[in-house]
Protein backbone atom coordinates (compact mmCIF):
# COMPACT_ATOMS: atom_id res chain seq x y z
CA UNK A 1 0.00 0.00 0.00
CA UNK A 2 1.19 3.49 -0.61
CA UNK A 3 -0.04 5.48 1.60
CA UNK A 4 1.22 9.27 2.55
CA UNK A 5 0.48 8.25 6.61
CA UNK A 6 3.69 10.16 7.70
CA UNK A 7 3.71 13.73 8.96
CA UNK A 8 -0.48 12.92 8.93
CA UNK A 9 -2.62 13.53 11.91
CA UNK A 10 -5.98 13.24 12.29
CA UNK A 11 -8.79 13.72 15.44
CA UNK A 12 -11.35 11.86 15.47
CA UNK A 13 -13.74 13.96 18.02
CA UNK A 14 -16.65 13.99 19.86
CA UNK A 15 -17.36 9.99 19.51
CA UNK A 16 -17.96 7.10 21.56
CA UNK A 17 -15.06 4.73 21.63
CA UNK A 18 -15.95 1.21 21.87
CA UNK A 19 -12.25 -0.91 22.68
CA UNK A 20 -13.13 -4.26 24.20
CA UNK A 21 -9.23 -5.30 24.19
CA UNK A 22 -8.42 -2.20 26.49
CA UNK A 23 -11.87 -2.17 28.13
CA UNK A 24 -13.01 1.05 26.83
CA UNK A 25 -16.59 2.10 26.50
CA UNK A 26 -16.78 5.61 26.64
CA UNK A 27 -16.79 9.44 25.35
CA UNK A 28 -13.12 9.53 24.22
CA UNK A 29 -11.21 11.67 21.18
CA UNK A 30 -8.69 9.71 19.19
CA UNK A 31 -5.86 10.77 17.91
CA UNK A 32 -3.95 9.42 14.97
CA UNK A 33 -0.49 10.53 13.63
CA UNK A 34 2.00 9.24 11.21
CA UNK A 35 -0.01 5.97 10.88
CA UNK A 36 -0.01 5.26 14.35
CA UNK A 37 -2.64 6.29 17.18
CA UNK A 38 -1.00 8.88 19.18
CA UNK A 39 -3.31 9.50 22.26
CA UNK A 40 -6.40 8.46 23.63
CA UNK A 41 -8.48 11.16 25.55
CA UNK A 42 -11.68 12.16 27.08
CA UNK A 43 -13.60 14.51 25.15
CA UNK A 44 -11.55 17.85 24.85
CA UNK A 45 -8.49 16.44 26.15
CA UNK A 46 -6.16 15.92 23.86
CA UNK A 47 -2.75 17.43 24.18
CA UNK A 48 -1.65 17.29 20.65
CA UNK A 49 -2.90 18.95 17.63
CA UNK A 50 -4.13 17.65 14.21
CA UNK A 51 -4.25 19.07 10.52
CA UNK A 52 -7.53 17.25 9.95
CA UNK A 53 -10.87 16.56 12.36
CA UNK A 54 -13.15 14.38 11.91
CA UNK A 55 -16.55 14.90 13.87
CA UNK A 56 -17.59 11.50 15.36
CA UNK A 57 -21.05 12.99 17.37
CA UNK A 58 -23.23 9.98 17.70
CA UNK A 59 -21.28 7.41 16.07
CA UNK A 60 -19.68 4.88 17.33
CA UNK A 61 -15.47 4.90 17.58
CA UNK A 62 -14.16 1.26 17.23
CA UNK A 63 -10.53 -0.48 16.05
CA UNK A 64 -10.65 -1.21 12.21
CA UNK A 65 -12.84 -4.63 11.85
CA UNK A 66 -10.86 -8.02 10.84
CA UNK A 67 -12.35 -10.49 8.13
CA UNK A 68 -10.76 -13.70 8.91
CA UNK A 69 -12.74 -15.29 6.06
CA UNK A 70 -12.53 -13.66 2.81
CA UNK A 71 -12.18 -14.89 -1.21
CA UNK A 72 -10.55 -12.15 -2.98
CA UNK A 73 -10.54 -14.58 -6.21
CA UNK A 74 -6.95 -13.40 -7.39
CA UNK A 75 -5.04 -14.90 -8.56
CA UNK A 76 -6.90 -16.70 -11.18
CA UNK A 77 -10.37 -15.71 -11.28
CA UNK A 78 -10.65 -11.57 -11.25
CA UNK A 79 -13.62 -12.07 -13.38
CA UNK A 80 -15.27 -12.84 -9.95
CA UNK A 81 -13.31 -10.59 -7.97
CA UNK A 82 -9.80 -8.85 -7.65
CA UNK A 83 -8.33 -7.33 -4.68
CA UNK A 84 -8.88 -4.12 -5.65
CA UNK A 85 -12.72 -4.36 -6.00
CA UNK A 86 -12.66 -7.10 -2.58
CA UNK A 87 -11.07 -4.57 -0.67
CA UNK A 88 -13.13 -1.76 -1.70
CA UNK A 89 -15.73 -3.56 -0.53
CA UNK A 90 -14.18 -4.31 2.57
CA UNK A 91 -13.70 -0.78 3.12
CA UNK A 92 -17.38 0.07 2.34
CA UNK A 93 -17.96 -2.74 5.19
CA UNK A 94 -16.00 -1.16 8.28
CA UNK A 95 -13.14 -4.15 7.40
CA UNK A 96 -9.77 -2.42 7.43
CA UNK A 97 -8.13 -5.67 7.22
CA UNK A 98 -8.69 -8.96 5.60
CA UNK A 99 -7.54 -12.30 5.47
CA UNK A 100 -7.73 -14.31 2.14
CA UNK A 101 -8.26 -17.59 1.75
CA UNK A 102 -5.59 -19.85 -0.44
CA UNK A 103 -7.91 -21.39 -2.79
CA UNK A 104 -7.66 -19.85 -5.72
CA UNK A 105 -6.18 -20.60 -9.34
CA UNK A 106 -3.22 -21.34 -8.59
CA UNK A 107 -3.84 -22.70 -5.17
CA UNK A 108 -1.48 -19.89 -2.70
CA UNK A 109 1.02 -23.04 -1.24
CA UNK A 110 4.41 -21.25 -2.37
CA UNK A 111 6.25 -18.04 -0.51
CA UNK A 112 5.93 -16.74 -4.43
CA UNK A 113 1.98 -16.49 -4.09
CA UNK A 114 1.89 -15.18 -0.69
CA UNK A 115 4.29 -12.37 -1.63
CA UNK A 116 2.40 -11.89 -4.93
CA UNK A 117 -0.76 -11.06 -3.19
CA UNK A 118 0.86 -8.33 -0.37
CA UNK A 119 2.28 -6.30 -3.42
CA UNK A 120 1.66 -2.92 -3.84
CA UNK A 121 0.47 -3.59 -7.78
CA UNK A 122 -2.81 -5.46 -6.55
CA UNK A 123 -4.38 -2.52 -5.39
CA UNK A 124 -5.56 -3.27 -2.23
CA UNK A 125 -7.39 -0.54 -0.17
CA UNK A 126 -7.11 -2.47 3.36
CA UNK A 127 -4.71 -4.55 4.34
CA UNK A 128 -4.66 -8.05 3.54
CA UNK A 129 -3.01 -10.88 5.00
CA UNK A 130 -2.73 -14.15 2.92
CA UNK A 131 -3.39 -16.87 4.65
CA UNK A 132 -1.62 -19.95 2.82
CA UNK A 133 -2.41 -23.43 1.57
CA UNK A 134 -1.94 -26.31 4.61
CA UNK A 135 -1.18 -29.11 1.77
CA UNK A 136 0.48 -29.06 -1.58
CA UNK A 137 -2.85 -27.36 -4.02
CA UNK A 138 -4.86 -27.98 -0.95
CA UNK A 139 -5.19 -31.92 -1.90
CA UNK A 140 -4.78 -33.39 1.81
CA UNK A 141 -1.79 -35.70 1.14
CA UNK A 142 1.53 -33.43 1.04
CA UNK A 143 2.25 -30.53 3.47
CA UNK A 144 3.32 -27.12 2.52
CA UNK A 145 6.53 -25.68 4.04
CA UNK A 146 4.86 -23.56 7.10
CA UNK A 147 8.14 -22.03 8.10
CA UNK A 148 8.78 -20.25 4.74
CA UNK A 149 4.88 -19.49 4.13
CA UNK A 150 5.08 -17.68 7.85
CA UNK A 151 8.06 -15.83 6.71
CA UNK A 152 6.75 -14.61 3.54
CA UNK A 153 3.76 -13.46 5.41
CA UNK A 154 1.26 -16.16 5.97
CA UNK A 155 -1.50 -15.79 8.98
CA UNK A 156 -2.21 -18.79 9.16
CA UNK A 157 -2.73 -22.14 6.71
CA UNK A 158 -5.79 -24.06 5.56
CA UNK A 159 -7.19 -25.81 2.56
CA UNK A 160 -10.47 -23.90 3.14
CA UNK A 161 -13.15 -24.61 -0.03
CA UNK A 162 -12.15 -28.56 1.49
CA UNK A 163 -11.43 -30.25 4.69
CA UNK A 164 -8.18 -31.35 5.86
CA UNK A 165 -9.54 -34.70 6.03
CA UNK A 166 -7.32 -37.72 6.84
CA UNK A 167 -6.13 -37.58 10.38
CA UNK A 168 -2.53 -38.44 10.00
CA UNK A 169 -2.07 -35.35 7.61
CA UNK A 170 -3.81 -33.08 9.99
CA UNK A 171 -2.14 -34.34 13.25
CA UNK A 172 0.79 -33.25 10.93
CA UNK A 173 -0.22 -30.07 10.67
CA UNK A 174 -1.34 -28.96 13.77
CA UNK A 175 1.89 -30.17 15.04
CA UNK A 176 4.51 -28.56 12.78
CA UNK A 177 2.58 -25.12 13.01
CA UNK A 178 3.04 -25.58 16.34
CA UNK A 179 6.21 -25.18 16.42
CA UNK A 180 6.22 -21.98 15.05
CA UNK A 181 3.10 -20.89 16.48
CA UNK A 182 0.78 -21.02 13.49
CA UNK A 183 -3.12 -21.53 13.63
CA UNK A 184 -4.24 -23.98 11.46
CA UNK A 185 -7.52 -23.16 9.85
CA UNK A 186 -10.31 -25.91 9.35
CA UNK A 187 -13.26 -26.35 6.84
CA UNK A 188 -14.85 -28.95 8.64
CA UNK A 189 -16.85 -30.59 6.45
CA UNK A 190 -16.57 -34.64 6.18
CA UNK A 191 -16.82 -34.69 2.18
CA UNK A 192 -17.35 -38.49 2.49
CA UNK A 193 -20.71 -37.57 3.89
CA UNK A 194 -22.02 -34.41 1.44
CA UNK A 195 -21.16 -35.29 -1.90
CA UNK A 196 -23.98 -33.65 -3.92
CA UNK A 197 -25.64 -32.50 -1.52
CA UNK A 198 -26.91 -28.41 -2.18
CA UNK A 199 -28.18 -27.66 1.44
CA UNK A 200 -29.09 -28.67 5.04
CA UNK A 201 -30.75 -31.92 5.31
CA UNK A 202 -34.61 -31.47 7.08
CA UNK A 203 -37.40 -30.92 6.14
CA UNK A 204 -37.21 -27.79 3.69
CA UNK A 205 -34.77 -29.80 1.55
CA UNK A 206 -36.97 -32.77 1.43
CA UNK A 207 -39.91 -30.67 0.11
CA UNK A 208 -37.67 -28.94 -2.82
CA UNK A 209 -36.43 -32.67 -3.02
CA UNK A 210 -32.89 -31.56 -2.58
CA UNK A 211 -30.27 -33.26 -0.99
CA UNK A 212 -29.13 -32.33 2.18
CA UNK A 213 -26.06 -32.57 4.11
CA UNK A 214 -25.76 -33.63 7.26
CA UNK A 215 -24.99 -31.69 10.08
CA UNK A 216 -22.92 -34.37 11.66
CA UNK A 217 -20.76 -34.06 8.80
CA UNK A 218 -19.34 -30.78 10.26
CA UNK A 219 -19.69 -32.10 13.69
CA UNK A 220 -17.61 -35.24 13.41
CA UNK A 221 -14.37 -33.44 12.05
CA UNK A 222 -14.43 -30.96 14.35
CA UNK A 223 -14.55 -33.47 17.42
CA UNK A 224 -11.99 -35.29 15.41
CA UNK A 225 -9.66 -32.07 15.49
CA UNK A 226 -10.30 -31.10 19.01
CA UNK A 227 -8.76 -34.44 19.88
CA UNK A 228 -6.29 -33.81 18.26
CA UNK A 229 -4.93 -30.71 18.72
CA UNK A 230 -4.84 -32.09 22.34
CA UNK A 231 -2.03 -34.24 21.52
CA UNK A 232 0.84 -31.89 21.53
CA UNK A 233 1.43 -27.97 23.53
CA UNK A 234 0.92 -24.76 21.40
CA UNK A 235 -1.56 -25.74 19.23
CA UNK A 236 -3.86 -23.53 17.40
CA UNK A 237 -6.62 -24.66 16.10
CA UNK A 238 -9.25 -22.58 14.10
CA UNK A 239 -12.90 -23.75 13.02
CA UNK A 240 -13.66 -21.96 10.06
CA UNK A 241 -17.75 -21.05 9.55
CA UNK A 242 -19.18 -23.31 12.09
CA UNK A 243 -23.11 -23.97 11.20
CA UNK A 244 -24.40 -26.44 13.80
CA UNK A 245 -25.27 -26.66 17.43
CA UNK A 246 -23.04 -30.12 17.66
CA UNK A 247 -19.87 -28.53 16.63
CA UNK A 248 -20.60 -25.92 19.09
CA UNK A 249 -20.67 -28.08 21.62
CA UNK A 250 -17.29 -29.63 20.17
CA UNK A 251 -15.96 -26.36 20.13
CA UNK A 252 -16.97 -25.89 23.84
CA UNK A 253 -15.58 -28.68 25.19
CA UNK A 254 -12.09 -28.22 23.04
CA UNK A 255 -12.08 -24.46 24.89
CA UNK A 256 -11.99 -26.47 28.46
CA UNK A 257 -9.18 -28.41 27.17
CA UNK A 258 -5.36 -27.20 27.39
CA UNK A 259 -5.62 -26.96 23.34
CA UNK A 260 -6.27 -23.15 21.87
CA UNK A 261 -9.40 -23.86 20.16
CA UNK A 262 -11.16 -20.99 18.26
CA UNK A 263 -14.17 -20.54 16.32
CA UNK A 264 -15.59 -17.96 13.52
CA UNK A 265 -19.02 -17.70 12.28
CA UNK A 266 -21.00 -15.79 9.15
CA UNK A 267 -23.59 -13.37 8.93
CA UNK A 268 -25.93 -15.26 6.83
CA UNK A 269 -25.79 -18.26 9.45
CA UNK A 270 -26.96 -16.21 12.56
CA UNK A 271 -29.16 -14.52 10.11
CA UNK A 272 -31.20 -17.19 8.16
CA UNK A 273 -32.11 -20.88 8.24
CA UNK A 274 -32.68 -23.48 5.45
CA UNK A 275 -36.41 -22.34 5.02
CA UNK A 276 -35.42 -19.15 3.81
CA UNK A 277 -34.32 -21.01 0.39
CA UNK A 278 -37.43 -19.55 -1.42
CA UNK A 279 -37.92 -20.79 -4.96
CA UNK A 280 -34.74 -22.51 -5.36
CA UNK A 281 -32.82 -18.88 -5.37
CA UNK A 282 -28.86 -19.81 -5.90
CA UNK A 283 -28.21 -16.43 -3.74
CA UNK A 284 -29.02 -19.12 -0.74
CA UNK A 285 -26.43 -21.83 -1.29
CA UNK A 286 -23.31 -21.45 0.33
CA UNK A 287 -21.28 -24.40 2.33
CA UNK A 288 -21.36 -24.57 4.79
CA UNK A 289 -25.17 -24.33 4.14
CA UNK A 290 -27.92 -22.23 5.97
CA UNK A 291 -29.19 -25.11 9.13
CA UNK A 292 -32.52 -25.31 11.23
CA UNK A 293 -33.79 -22.76 13.50
CA UNK A 294 -32.22 -24.59 16.46
CA UNK A 295 -28.87 -24.67 15.09
CA UNK A 296 -29.25 -20.31 14.50
CA UNK A 297 -30.90 -20.06 17.72
CA UNK A 298 -27.35 -21.79 18.90
CA UNK A 299 -24.84 -19.88 17.31
CA UNK A 300 -26.80 -16.76 18.51
CA UNK A 301 -26.40 -18.08 22.36
CA UNK A 302 -22.36 -18.96 21.45
CA UNK A 303 -21.92 -15.45 19.95
CA UNK A 304 -23.28 -13.60 23.39
CA UNK A 305 -21.51 -16.48 25.51
CA UNK A 306 -17.55 -16.50 24.67
CA UNK A 307 -17.79 -19.55 22.23
CA UNK A 308 -17.54 -18.08 18.86
CA UNK A 309 -14.45 -15.54 18.81
CA UNK A 310 -15.16 -14.07 15.39
CA UNK A 311 -17.47 -12.72 13.14
CA UNK A 312 -16.24 -13.78 9.86
CA UNK A 313 -18.01 -12.94 6.12
CA UNK A 314 -16.66 -16.15 3.99
CA UNK A 315 -17.07 -13.38 1.48
CA UNK A 316 -17.45 -15.69 -1.79
CA UNK A 317 -18.14 -13.79 -4.80
CA UNK A 318 -19.30 -15.35 -8.06
CA UNK A 319 -20.63 -14.42 -11.81
CA UNK A 320 -24.17 -14.39 -12.44
CA UNK A 321 -23.72 -17.03 -14.81
CA UNK A 322 -22.46 -19.18 -12.02
CA UNK A 323 -25.85 -19.00 -9.93
CA UNK A 324 -28.60 -18.38 -12.53
CA UNK A 325 -28.57 -22.44 -12.81
CA UNK A 326 -30.32 -24.63 -11.40
CA UNK A 327 -29.80 -24.99 -7.50
CA UNK A 328 -28.03 -28.15 -7.68
CA UNK A 329 -25.74 -27.07 -10.39
CA UNK A 330 -25.16 -23.38 -8.90
CA UNK A 331 -21.52 -22.12 -7.65
CA UNK A 332 -21.35 -22.03 -3.50
CA UNK A 333 -21.36 -18.90 -1.33
CA UNK A 334 -22.24 -15.28 -0.56
CA UNK A 335 -20.59 -12.42 -0.93
CA UNK A 336 -20.97 -10.33 2.60
CA UNK A 337 -18.15 -7.81 3.43
CA UNK A 338 -21.01 -4.83 3.09
CA UNK A 339 -23.51 -6.25 5.05
CA UNK A 340 -21.49 -7.74 8.28
CA UNK A 341 -21.58 -4.77 10.26
CA UNK A 342 -25.39 -3.97 9.52
CA UNK A 343 -26.96 -7.50 9.77
CA UNK A 344 -25.20 -7.73 13.30
CA UNK A 345 -26.05 -4.38 14.82
CA UNK A 346 -30.00 -5.58 13.61
CA UNK A 347 -30.06 -9.20 14.24
CA UNK A 348 -27.52 -9.71 17.28
CA UNK A 349 -27.84 -6.00 18.67
CA UNK A 350 -31.51 -5.29 17.99
CA UNK A 351 -33.32 -8.47 18.15
CA UNK A 352 -31.28 -10.68 20.65
CA UNK A 353 -29.71 -7.85 22.74
CA UNK A 354 -26.04 -8.46 22.58
CA UNK A 355 -24.38 -5.42 23.16
CA UNK A 356 -22.80 -3.40 21.01
CA UNK A 357 -19.07 -4.05 22.65
CA UNK A 358 -19.63 -7.43 22.69
CA UNK A 359 -20.20 -7.12 18.65
CA UNK A 360 -17.79 -5.07 18.02
CA UNK A 361 -15.04 -7.49 20.07
CA UNK A 362 -16.13 -9.43 17.35
CA UNK A 363 -15.07 -8.05 14.58
CA UNK A 364 -11.87 -6.65 16.21
CA UNK A 365 -10.07 -8.56 19.64
CA UNK A 366 -12.16 -11.65 18.39
CA UNK A 367 -10.22 -12.30 15.79
CA UNK A 368 -6.97 -11.00 17.01
CA UNK A 369 -7.20 -13.60 19.10
CA UNK A 370 -7.14 -16.33 15.91
CA UNK A 371 -4.73 -15.14 14.13
CA UNK A 372 -1.85 -12.51 15.25
CA UNK A 373 -1.78 -9.05 13.49
CA UNK A 374 0.58 -7.29 15.78
CA UNK A 375 -1.22 -3.52 16.95
CA UNK A 376 -4.43 -4.17 15.15
CA UNK A 377 -7.68 -5.08 16.70
CA UNK A 378 -7.36 -2.25 19.35
CA UNK A 379 -6.78 1.36 19.75
CA UNK A 380 -4.35 1.45 22.13
CA UNK A 381 -1.57 3.89 22.00
CA UNK A 382 0.88 2.93 19.76
CA UNK A 383 -1.31 0.88 17.41
CA UNK A 384 -1.43 1.02 14.23
CA UNK A 385 -4.22 3.71 13.32
CA UNK A 386 -6.91 1.85 11.61
CA UNK A 387 -10.58 2.80 12.22
CA UNK A 388 -14.09 1.92 11.51
CA UNK A 389 -16.39 4.55 12.46
CA UNK A 390 -20.23 3.69 12.51
CA UNK A 391 -23.82 4.92 13.18
CA UNK A 392 -25.54 1.96 15.48
CA UNK A 393 -29.12 4.03 14.95
CA UNK A 394 -29.18 4.73 11.19
CA UNK A 395 -31.15 2.98 8.68
CA UNK A 396 -30.31 1.69 5.62
CA UNK A 397 -31.45 -0.49 2.41
CA UNK A 398 -28.70 -2.66 1.23
CA UNK A 399 -28.99 -2.59 -2.69
CA UNK A 400 -27.04 -5.16 -4.37
CA UNK A 401 -26.42 -3.74 -7.30
CA UNK A 402 -25.08 -0.76 -5.80
CA UNK A 403 -22.30 -3.13 -4.44
CA UNK A 404 -18.41 -2.35 -4.91
CA UNK A 405 -17.61 -6.44 -5.09
CA UNK A 406 -18.07 -6.94 -9.10
CA UNK A 407 -19.77 -9.77 -7.70
CA UNK A 408 -24.00 -9.40 -6.94
CA UNK A 409 -24.31 -12.86 -5.49
CA UNK A 410 -26.76 -11.73 -2.13
CA UNK A 411 -29.57 -12.67 -0.48
CA UNK A 412 -29.85 -9.48 1.65
CA UNK A 413 -30.12 -7.28 -1.59
CA UNK A 414 -33.28 -4.88 -0.62
CA UNK A 415 -33.05 -5.71 2.91
CA UNK A 416 -33.59 -2.83 5.40
CA UNK A 417 -30.72 -2.53 8.39
CA UNK A 418 -30.11 -0.66 10.96
CA UNK A 419 -25.99 0.18 11.43
CA UNK A 420 -23.82 1.75 9.25
CA UNK A 421 -20.54 2.03 8.28
CA UNK A 422 -19.56 6.08 8.66
CA UNK A 423 -16.00 5.86 7.81
CA UNK A 424 -13.25 3.70 7.65
CA UNK A 425 -9.70 4.82 8.41
CA UNK A 426 -6.51 2.41 7.40
CA UNK A 427 -3.21 3.66 8.12
CA UNK A 428 -4.53 7.58 9.62
CA UNK A 429 -6.42 7.73 5.50
CA UNK A 430 -9.64 7.49 5.21
CA UNK A 431 -10.61 4.95 2.36
CA UNK A 432 -14.41 4.87 2.68
CA UNK A 433 -16.52 7.59 3.50
CA UNK A 434 -19.98 7.09 3.66
CA UNK A 435 -21.90 9.83 1.12
ZN1 LIG B 1 -14.75 -23.03 3.92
Amino acid sequence: MNRRSQNHSLLIRGGHLIDPAARIDAPMDVLLRDGQVAEVAPPGKTRGSAHDKFDARGLIVAPGFIDLHVHLREPGQSYKESIATGTAAAAAGGFTSVCCMPNTHPVVDSTEWVTWLQQPARGAVVNVFPIAAATKVSKGAALTDYRALQRAGAVAVTDDGRPILGEDIMREALRLAAEINLPVIQHAEDTRMTEHCSMNEGPTAFRLGLRGMKGAAEASIVERDVQLAQQFSGTRLHEAHISTADALKAVRRGKRSKARVTCEVTPHHFTLTDTDIRDYDANFKMNPPLRSAADREAIVVALGDGTIDAIATDHAPHAIHEKMVEFERAAFGITGLETALGLAVTCLHRQHKIPLTRIVELFTAGPTSVVDLRGRGTLARGSHADVTIFDPKKRWTFEGAKSRSKSRNTPFDGWQLTGKVVATIVSGEIVYRAD
